[in-house]
């Protein structure tokens, strides 16, 4: 056997419980501002190169300890997820298609030489840490605990090379609904100045070090008025994603006379978003049927714009775990405003509020389903 084999596996049977002695008090739901508060306790689990997985721990929520040395703070070994829990109307508590979150992350941990581990185990701990601090989660609809697990490397090292050690941790904080009075569609500024992703980079790992380098550009875009920049791709201008979501667009195809759903190629220029192929596999499904074609295909910007000149252009929106879908009232290029079909008195398309309805519906329980994860 090869010395990885005996390296101990994340193993949930494990765990040790240390509850907190000064309970937090609930912030009134009303009042949540996302990821501003977090739960009592917190998940931890240490990894070294030489033992593997050590013991995981739920522990009161606190500040971690790192040596300035420790790997994380100089090269940005640092992956993270999120994803939510939610209360349904029998009071029980489920995850949305963890499975796909785990996936997720074991390919961005294994893309900055920190460990993978068993996502089977870490849904069973993060389950356990949820029900400790189930008294946090807000029941009432729109509202969830967002957890965020995160990977760094705690190796104390300024020697660039694989983290001999690292420490998974999961936090969580109670959210309020993302558009907590309906609907309000946003406007996008198509970014051609700066590039978030490119083929042969990282832009589909959930990567710390993908998202700080986008904040610069999202103050452009704001300073102009637009709340979410639109990233384009290469000479063709391809549209990629938008923000921290993935983007949709409903347009009525010249060619086939039929009304096509498109969303960019998993190509490696765009993250896997979970809401992503929920939306996929749902629109297969459920407007498939109706005459609907659903593509995973490259779109440029600029046809995005012909289609909505021809009047083709029935809806955009975005899709992710925050919002589930974003609405998109317009977006800049070239110095024109691209309409993007919503009439003037509506907040959200058809499918972009059937697309809420089944998604909600189902992680919150009352449509039965596979993705939902009963705790
Ligand atoms: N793209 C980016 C860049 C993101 O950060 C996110 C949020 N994780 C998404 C898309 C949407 O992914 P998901 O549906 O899994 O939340």
């Amino acid at each position: 056997a090869s010395a990885a084999s005996q390296l101990a596996a994340l193993d949930a049977s494990k765990l040790s419980i240390t509850k907190t002695t000064t309970p937090k008090e609930l912030t009134p739901p009303k009042e949540l501002v996302f990821g501003k508060t977090f739960t009592d306790h917190m998940l931890t689990v240490e990894w070294t190169a030489t033992d593997g997985w050590h013991s995981p721990r739920i522990v009161p929520y606190q500040n971690l300890s790192l040596d300035p040395s420790t790997c994380v703070f100089h090269y940005a070994f640092e992956c993270f997820e999120g994803m939510k829990a939610y209360k349904d109307k029998n009071g029980g508590t489920r995850l949305f298609r963890p499975n796909k979150n785990m996936e997720r992350l074991n390919k961005s941990s294994a893309r900055i030489a920190l460990p993978t581990f068993d996502g089977e185990a870490l849904i069973k701990l993060i389950g356990e840490f949820v029900k400790v601090d189930d008294r946090f989660i807000p029941d009432a609809r729109g509202y969830s605990l967002y957890l965020r697990p995160t990977m760094i490397g705690t190796q104390k090292t300024l020697g660039v090379g694989p983290p001999g050690s690292a420490l998974l941790f999961v936090i969580a904080s109670p959210v309020g609904p993302y558009y907590p009075t309906g609907f309000k569609a946003i406007s996008l500024e198509a970014t051609d100045y700066a590039v978030r992703a490119w083929p042969g980079g990282v832009g589909d790992k959930k990567l710390g070090a993908n998202y700080a380098p986008c904040i610069l550009p999202q103050l452009e875009a704001a300073s102009r008025g637009f709340q979410q920049n639109l990233w384009l791709f290469g000479e063709e201008e391809y549209v990629t994603e938008v923000g921290t979501m993935n983007l949709f667009i409903a347009i009525k195809n010249k060619e086939t006379g039929k009304n096509e759903l498109i969303t960019a190629p998993l190509d490696g220029t765009i993250l896997e978003g979970v809401t992503r192929d929920s939306v996929l596999t749902l629109a297969r499904e459920r407007l498939a049927p109706k005459g609907w074609e659903i593509s995973e295909r490259k779109i440029r910007m600029a046809d995005v714009a012909q289609a909505a000149e021809e009047g083709r252009l029935i809806e955009v929106f975005g899709a992710g775990t925050a919002a589930i879908v974003s609405p998109v009232r317009s977006i800049s290029y070239r110095g024109k405003l691209v309409d993007c079909g919503l009439k003037e008195h509506e907040e959200a398309g058809e499918i972009a509020l059937q697309m809420k309805n089944w998604i909600e519906g189902i992680q919150y329980g009352d449509e039965p389903h596979s993705w939902s994860y009963e705790i």
